[in-house]
């Protein structure tokens, strides 16, 4: 089987909020096809333009050569020695940010190919289930324009999930910090009050994860509020300093009540290394598109199995990346939960028409896809609607 053509759609919600903290209102579908009629489907989460550039661009020496162009003519089944060979003659422009990104959107269609063509789900070739289900948390999605109206609707929110019957929730609770929802400057003892809240509204016996989107910038003052939550049984606290404050995440991994998350923008086995041995995270969270695909997912779920840490992997776009990342979570035994927001409950029009059938929960879990390949269908349609 030969690479013949890729594709690369980008597509955009029809009512687009520049200044709203969630990635869900763009996609970049990447679709790669073949001599023998199979496409495959891949999607990435970053700034769709450049990701389209990324693979689309013409090459220009052994450095920095056109990732389509390198792509065509090849076996889509040699996955990893793809990901090397793109990887390598990239090096100059890429090695990480959108390259890796466009690396993974690819590799994530490559995977798809690869089941389609052997008629097995993708998780079967990544080497079998560790379990016939996934646990789902659902993502919570505030709303308001003050922090009064934020933390209400973050309380209502936790409420509904569980009653949908969700085992575990994330709680977004940016009041400041760099990527502020909306504007929003709410102080740390109101982001206090909002998870506690949260926690008494779900009672004990649920998962509660919070998110703070790289609220502190510097450890210290972190842990004066961090520590304040300690009765709350928090599963983890997502990305609460810099990113690139490693040595400030390391301190928290140790010195906080709870365990540290972190992950969903690092590309690269390679970053994960770093912020799995010198940062010290309990809990990875590679998305399987930013993080350069499933080929290199598998790696750092790999990785962090063999330091006794957990995998929760970040996933924020469309049904694609739910599939990619449910049939990653079914293949490594130390994946307790995926991100995961049935289509229903999310305000993104891509999130709910760019795929049908995605993947339903049913009594807090998620069956395994047991279609051919990532086992989700392109709604053509919308691709076509949401085109832009
Ligand atoms: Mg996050």
């Amino acid at each position: 089987m030969k690479i013949t053509d890729i594709e690369c759609h980008i597509v955009v919600v029809p009512d687009l909020k520049e200044d709203a903290t969630s990635s869900s209102q763009d996609d970049v579908v990447v679709l790669v096809h073949t001599d023998e009629g199979i496409t495959g489907i891949g999607e990435t989460d970053t700034g769709p333009w450049l990701v389209k550039a990324a693979i689309e661009a013409p090459g220009s020496h052994t450095m920095a050569q056109g990732m389509k162009n390198l792509l065509i003519g090849e076996d889509p089944f040699d996955t990893s020695a793809l990901w090397e060979k793109l990887y390598t003659l990239t090096a100059m422009s890429g090695r990480r940010g959108a390259v890796i990104c466009a690396i993974g959107a690819i590799d994530m269609a490559l995977w798809d190919i690869k089941g389609k063509a052997s008629g097995l789900p993708c998780y079967k070739l990544l080497g079998g289930a560790m379990r016939d289900y996934i646990i789902p948390y659902a993502s919570l999605q505030p709303e308001g324009n003050s922090v009064e109206q934020y933390g209400d609707s973050l309380v209502s929110w936790a409420k509904r999930a569980q009653e949908y019957g969700f085992k575990a929730a994330k709680i977004e609770c940016t009041l400041a910090g760099p990527y502020n929802h909306s504007g929003l400057q709410g102080s740390d003892e109101q982001m206090t009050e909002i998870v506690r809240a949260c926690r008494e509204t779900v009672g004990p016996d649920f998962a509660m994860m919070v998110d703070v989107q790289y609220r502190w910038s510097d450890v210290h003052t972190c842990l004066r509020t961090v520590n304040k939550w300690d009765d709350l049984d928090l599963f983890f606290l997502e990305t609460p300093l810099q990113i690139d404050d490693l040595d400030g995440y390391a301190t928290l991994s140790r010195e906080a009540p709870m365990r540290i998350a972190a992950g969903e923008w690092q590309n690269t086995r390679f970053e994960f290394l770093e912020l799995l041995d010198r940062g010290q995270v309990q809990v990875a969270q590679p998305d399987v598109g930013r993080v350069g695909g499933l080929t290199e997912a598998m790696r750092v779920c790999h990785m962090a199995q063999d330091r006794g840490r957990l995998i929760v992997p970040h996933c924020w776009k469309t049904g694609i990346g739910i599939a990619a990342s449910a049939h990653m979570a079914a293949a490594i035994p130390n994946c307790p939960y995926i991100e995961y927001l049935p289509s229903e409950l999310c305000d993104s029009a891509l999130r709910r028409d760019l795929v049908s059938e995605p993947l339903e929960m049913k009594d807090g879990i998620v069956k395994l896809p047991e279609k051919p390949g990532l086992g989700v269908e392109l709604n053509i349609d919308a691709l076509k609607t949401y085109s832009i």
